[in-house]
């Protein structure tokens, strides 16, 4: 008996005959049609730079204010638009630490990493406050079966209000939260680097990061998350 881990109703987990005879790899299910019938996933056309749905495909206003504040443009690709479901998912998953949550969307989020062929994934790590509060990075969480390296090190500069907490401006605001570990210019120059975060919201951490990678002038840079 397995239960749905959003609303714990109990899943049918028999196989269908079209199941059976696709012959693909059964994926046991972790939530129930119904829970999983509220998520958006996000289909082209995108914005090139955040990934965001756009109605045609071009860069949005906010994309373009990166480009020309930071010189380049960070590629982003996201499973999930970030709806209510998806708000209350990582409100359950991050702020109610409910780890098993992790295993939800792992799988999806794996293959639109391999598809995009890079030489290192590199997860966005969490600050110590909330490794102590928390208890586990909700971003490392969702990485199974990927191979990663933690390049990226949160400073201990005292930023102990989470960036959910924090109003649009004080977000673009922020300081570099993160400098980069040993070896990082060795492992990273002349690759295709990855940056994983779990939502893009104004971009601001994911740029702080990928200001640090280009720093070490990879080949090529994008970033992938769960939600934009
Ligand atoms: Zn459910
Ligand atoms: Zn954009």
């Amino acid at each position: 008996m397995i239960q749905c881990l959003l609303c714990n109703t109990i899943i049918d987990n028999q196989l269908s005959l079209v199941q059976i005879l696709s012959f693909k790899p059964i994926v046991e299910k972790t939530i129930c049609d119904d829970c999983a019938d509220q998520f958006e996933y996000l289909k082209p056309p995108f914005c090139d730079g955040c990934g965001k749905k756009q109605i045609v495909e071009e860069l949005c206003s906010d994309c373009q204010m990166w480009r020309d504040k930071s010189g380049y443009l960070l590629h982003n690709r996201s499973l999930l638009a970030y709806n209510e479901a998806t708000k209350q998912f990582m409100q359950q998953y991050k702020f109610a630490g409910d780890f098993r949550l992790r295993q939800v969307f792992s799988d999806e989020l794996r293959h639109l990493i391999n598809d995009l062929h890079a030489d290192l994934i590199i997860p966005i790590p969490v600050n110590e406050y909330t490794w102590k509060t928390r208890g586990f990075n909700q971003v490392v969480g969702m990485l199974n079966n990927i191979n990663y390296e933690n390049l990226l090190i949160s400073k201990n500069n005292n930023q102990h209000k989470l960036q959910s907490h924090k109003k649009r401006y004080e977000r673009l605001f922020t300081k570099q939260p993160f400098k980069l570990g040993d070896q990082s210019l060795k492992k990273i120059k002349d690759k295709k680097i990855i940056l994983v975060d779990d939502v893009y919201t104004t971009g601001r951490t994911l740029y702080h990061a990928a200001d640090l990678v280009q720093s070490c002038q990879p080949s090529e840079l994008m970033s992938v998350t769960l939600a934009r």
